[in-house]
């Protein structure tokens, strides 16, 4: 069980409060196009206005390559959040993230104050987790909060080299979030615990399968993946995506799975297609069945209905990756059918960052769900039951 101390257990009144936030928004000709990380990034702040701590934000925004890039200053997140604020966010400008610019802005600073500072991967050393740029960061704060999930995976100066120079490292409430529904939740679920894997790869899920494999009682696997678990059984696959290195670990995974007692389904059913394209002639045709020169581009109907069967009575559904190629309309339909199940199960839902999360806001289901993971790196890793370095540097309740 993962039991982090989080902004709650804290008193910051008066305390000069270093918060690292995912401020790693999308920029075109410096205009914010998507604000999502922004808005969610404000209970913790608000929470911390109201207790009177001298609020200083940080954050990372693309990928600067340790030098100052105007294009990737954080100085329009500023102005932004100043207006979702109704407070002013002052931009503490520095090409040095800490250096007597930020100084002298934080020397200025009063209670229930906030400023951000300049991008942290305007320093080489922030991806580096090196010493130097750790110290700099803790000198400016008394406690630090970090609420960034989407760099939790890495081990940086603004996330963990900075806790160990200062007393009080705490989480904020997104991260929290994150520690409850990937960390606790599938660590300790309640049972029947289900889980949905889809995507392209079986490589890329290797780790998350084993995991999920000690934990579930039914295992979904869709998407590109399947068709490598389909020609392990002697399935035909045509031209579907396959990774022939791969065959023998499918195998033995359906092997383990029976050894273990947990429910492995597969698609019984295909969505296939003449082409990589919208456009391409589509059949539906039986699982194994798929005929040369074609390939299975999303579940079928008879898939669709067996998985979301399986997820009506759980008591905890977690996702990650698309059942097929659901960029394109007509291949989005297995997707739609398993987020539109999970939108209807009173199970707790978990989706997992990145394409998954994606889909199911794209699909008008967000709203539907328990939790959708804001990390995707981040989110699969905490699948994987992996130690991340963000939540482990916070302190213990
Ligand atoms: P991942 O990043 O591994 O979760 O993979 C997500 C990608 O898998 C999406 O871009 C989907 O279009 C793709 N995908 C899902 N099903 C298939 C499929 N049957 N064939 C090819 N690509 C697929």
């Amino acid at each position: 069980m993962l039991n982090k101390k989080s902004v709650d257990d804290i008193n910051v009144k008066g305390k000069r409060v270093l918060v690292r936030c995912d401020f790693n928004v999308p920029l075109i000709d410096g205009k914010i196009t998507d604000e999502n990380r922004l808005v969610a990034a404000l209970p913790t702040i608000k929470k911390l206005i109201a207790d009177g701590g001298k609020v200083i934000l940080c954050s990372h925004l693309g990928k600067p390559k340790g030098e100052p890039k105007p294009e990737l200053s954080l100085a329009p997140v500023a102005k932004r959040l100043s207006e979702l604020l109704d407070q002013e966010v002052k931009f503490a400008a520095d090409p040095e993230v800490v250096g007597a610019n930020a100084k002298a802005a934080v020397e200025e600073m009063e209670d229930g104050d906030v400023i951000l500072l300049e991008n942290t991967r305007y320093r080489a050393e922030e991806t580096k987790n090196g010493e130097e740029f750790s110290k700099e960061l803790a000198s400016l704060c008394d406690v630090f909060v970090n609420d960034a999930f989407g760099t939790a995976h890495r081990a940086h100066c603004s996330n963990v080299g900075v806790t160990k120079y200062v007393d009080t490292a705490v989480v904020g409430y997104l991260m929290q979030k994150e520690i409850d529904f990937l960390g606790n939740a599938v660590n300790n679920p309640e049972r029947p615990f289900v889980a949905i894997l889809g995507g392209a790869k079986v490589s890329s899920k290797i780790s998350v399968i084993e995991n999920l494999l000690d934990k579930v009682d039914t295992l979904i696997i869709g998407g590109g993946m399947a068709y490598t678990f389909s020609k392990a059984t002697g399935g035909k696959i045509g031209i579907s995506l396959c990774e022939d290195d791969y065959l023998e670990y499918a195998a033995n995974m359906l092997e383990k799975a029976k050894e273990k007692g947990v429910k492995l389904l597969l698609p019984v059913d295909h969505v296939i297609g003449d082409a990589f394209s919208n456009d391409a002639n589509i059949q539906v045709v039986a699982s194994g069945e798929i005929p040369d020169g074609w390939e299975g581009l999303d579940i079928g109907p008879k898939t669709a209905e067996l998985f979301a069967d399986a997820v009506k009575d759980a008591k905890t559904v977690v996702w990650n990756g698309p059942m097929g190629c659901f960029e394109m309309p007509n291949f989005a339909h297995g997707t739609e059918a398993v987020a539109k199940a999970l939108a209807d199960t009173d199970a707790v839902t978990i989706i997992g960052g990145g394409d998954s999360a994606a889909a199911v806001n794209q699909l008008g289901y967000g709203d539907k769900m328990t939790h959708i993971s804001t990390g995707g790196g981040a989110s699969l890793e905490f699948l994987e039951g992996k130690e991340l370095p963000g939540v482990a540097a916070a302190n213990d309740k």
